[in-house]
């Protein structure tokens, strides 16, 4: 039987690259929730944790750092971002040194917030699907747009190239398969502006949801 019980509710957002996870979290943000973001967090711990930076150095070679210690984010992208053997290789490799410890910092984020008794707490993380990591949410919300918006949001906001973007889609698991597996689908096809009204429609029904353990 499934009781409801008080608790910190931990809710899950996700989806495939350039759909508008971060846009969408920050909105959720400006509503007054707390969003943990594990990209951002990974990003951060890729150029200080000595732990991970040692294994990527050693992994992938001294050309993995700038001089000046800032990630060679070109280098390790060319390196794991392509259609041959080796580069789904490297790019397991790289998850396999990057991942255990974002899903550590992960836990422990919700620990903190469940001993404060925070009711509401928002995960943003791009491989809740890809790292099986959806038993540890309540509930995932995907956010979704068409494979040519994702495309093109990509391309205009970081210069990556077309086909990079489409392999990198490729190698995440299906926008369709997502949305299967999602709880919540938000559509982000139109403008920021009617995107920001599905994020507060959406929340109007998420603060009323319980845990249900
Ligand atoms: P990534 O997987 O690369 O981190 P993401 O899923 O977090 O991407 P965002 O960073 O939120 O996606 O969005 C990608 C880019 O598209 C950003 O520059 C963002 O400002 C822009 N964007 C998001 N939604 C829209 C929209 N509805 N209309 C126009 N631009 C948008």
């Amino acid at each position: 039987m499934e009781v409801i019980q008080e608790g910190t509710l931990v809710i899950g957002i996700t989806g495939g690259i350039g759909c508008g996870k971060t846009t969408v979290s920050h909105f959720i943000s400006e509503l007054g929730y707390i969003v943990i973001s594990t990209d951002e967090k990974a990003k951060e711990l890729m150029v200080t944790d000595f732990n991970i930076k040692n294994k990527i150095f050693r992994a992938f070679g001294s050309e993995s750092y700038n001089s000046d210690g800032s990630l060679n984010s070109q280098y390790i992208s060319d390196l794991v971002f392509g259609k041959t053997d080796e580069h789904t290789k490297r790019l397991s490799q790289l998850n396999s040194i990057v991942h255990p410890p974002v899903i550590d910092y992960m836990i422990e984020e919700v620990q903190k917030y469940e001993e404060k008794g925070e009711p509401l707490v928002f995960i943003e993380s791009a491989l809740i699907y890809e790292a099986e990591l959806e038993e540890g949410f309540d509930y995932v919300i995907v956010v979704d747009s068409t494979e040519e918006n994702a495309i093109q949001r990509i391309t205009q906001r970081t210069g990556m190239t077309e086909e990079i973007a489409r392999i990198r889609m490729k190698q995440q698991i299906s926008q369709q398969e997502k949305k299967q597996l999602a709880d919540f689908v938000i559509e982000n096809n139109g403008t920021v502006d009617e995107l920001k009204q599905s994020v507060k429609t959406l929340m109007n029904i998420v603060k009323n949801l319980k845990v249900i353990k």
